[in-house]
């Protein structure tokens, strides 16, 4: 088989037979061809899509390329959550250790924030001392001793993946639904799962912001989810505003500390959180519906267990535990500002991709995949859509460690609001589900 007939192929509207995905896959793990043949291949895919077989067959033979997680011996059932990638997303932080504290075992593999978008593994950084590049031995360890653990894809779990997705990212190739499905579920059948729950994104701050081509991937990534052996839903969440008042990795630790406490949380934030730990707790078979999973997770928060398996996770991981108690010790940057409301009214727009840019102006973010982040930057929200905003009264709390970064990140930040006469009608959160 020649590569240069793949491209031809599906340059041409053809169908791929698996075994010519698989040829794909194995190409670009062992890189068996150039980095300019995978990318001309990945634009016919893009321009030219890929159905279902071809998505199934992509997943499966991507997964295939690496070393499987090897779970197999753990005593409670298997779930993880994946979120196609938002901004104030941080609900896995406090997800994982709720959903472990109801009795399942999640390996929560999460990745790095990119563009506008947060990542879990920054976030989790900002916890002093706190390791995620964990090795799948490691992983195992942690996952029979606790039966909770956050990392990162290494270098053997779906190596096709960390090719094609660093050659999707320099190519504007991300967007195309089969490329996309197959690169996320083949890390997760890596896992070797009993269950998943997606979180499908629809906004402005999501991969695909129209809810028409956002319910079209919800639909992709659940077939073929189960075709890959794991009970799956997808929920459907509005990400046209940040998710919960902070954007920034030690803000968004901060808010899930906060939640886990039982202080005051978000009210988008906690109905994500609970909306999500129910269908992971129903498809892992720890609740007999989506709605008893929520009422256990719910008791689970108020009687402090799910704060408690968050502070072994982050003992476990090398983290200092104490933030747990006292967030104060999470790092913060030095300078801040308060963006005042330029006049009365109710906030009318929060645009979520805008506010991920200026979130990445002021440091927290990464503009390509070698920058350090500033783990002590961000936004703290002080208003959300259809909230009142009184002249000169605080909008956001901006924080940055220079000025130029906070004026940058103000300017962009002031793009993304707009202030209106009336009270807007507020969106639901949660916008669907697809079984
Ligand atoms: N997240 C992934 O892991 N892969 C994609 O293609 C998009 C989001």
């Amino acid at each position: 088989m020649r590569f240069l007939d793949l491209i031809a192929k599906k340059r041409d509207g053809g169908r791929h037979a698996p075994e010519e995905l698989a040829f794909v896959a194995e190409a670009a793990a062992r890189g068996l061809v150039p980095d300019y043949q995978l990318s001309a291949w990945l634009m016919a895919a893009l321009c030219r899509g890929l159905d279902d077989a071809e998505t199934a067959a992509l997943a499966a033979a991507m997964a295939g390329s690496g070393e499987r997680l090897g779970l197999g011996g753990l005593d409670r059932p298997k779930v993880d959550k994946h979120s196609t990638g938002g901004v104030g997303d941080g609900v896995s932080l406090a997800l994982a250790p709720l959903v472990a504290a109801c009795g399942a075992a999640v390996p929560m593999m999460s990745g790095r924030g990119l563009g506008h978008t947060g990542g879990t593994l920054d976030k989790l950084e900002a916890i002093p001392g706190l390791r995620v590049r964990l090795a799948p031995a490691a992983v195992r360890e942690q996952m029979r001793r606790l039966g909770v653990c956050f990392f990162g894809q290494t270098e053997t779990l779906a190596p096709a993946d960390r090719a094609l997705y660093a050659l999707r990212d320099a190519t504007a190739t991300v967007p195309a639904r089969g490329l996309v499905v197959s690169s996320i579920l083949s890390k997760k059948a890596a896992e070797e799962l009993d269950a998943l729950v997606l979180d499908v994104k629809v906004g402005s701050g999501a991969i695909f912001s129209d809810a028409a081509s956002a319910r079209a991937l919800a639909r992709a990534l659940v077939k073929t989810a189960r075709g890959l052996g794991m009970r799956a839903v997808a929920v459907l969440t509005a990400m046209d505003q940040p998710l919960g008042r902070c954007v920034g990795d030690a803000l968004e630790v901060r808010q899930a500390v906060e939640v886990l406490r039982g202080g005051e949380a978000p009210a988008d934030y906690l109905e994500c959180l609970l909306a999500l730990a129910g269908w992971m707790l129903a498809l892992a078979g720890k609740a007999a519906s989506p709605a008893r999973g929520r009422e256990l997770a719910s008791a689970r928060l108020r009687d402090g267990s799910a704060l408690r398996a968050f502070r072994e996770v982050v003992k476990a991981q090398g983290g200092d535990p104490a933030v747990v108690d006292d967030p104060g010790r999470l790092p913060a940057s030095r300078l801040s500002r308060v963006v005042p409301a330029p006049r009365d009214g109710w906030v009318a727009r929060l645009d979520a991709r805008r506010v991920g840019e200026a979130a990445v102006l002021l440091g927290a973010g990464r503009a390509d995949r070698e920058q350090a982040v500033d783990h002590g930057a961000g936004i703290a929200l002080r208003a959300k859509v259809g909230e009142r905003a009184r002249r000169g009264g605080s909008l956001a709390v901006l924080y940055a460690s220079d000025a130029a970064r906070l004026d940058a990140g103000e300017a962009a930040f002031r793009e993304a609001l707009s202030i209106g006469p009336k009270p807007p009608r507020r969106g639901r959160v949660i916008l669907g589900v697809v079984k």
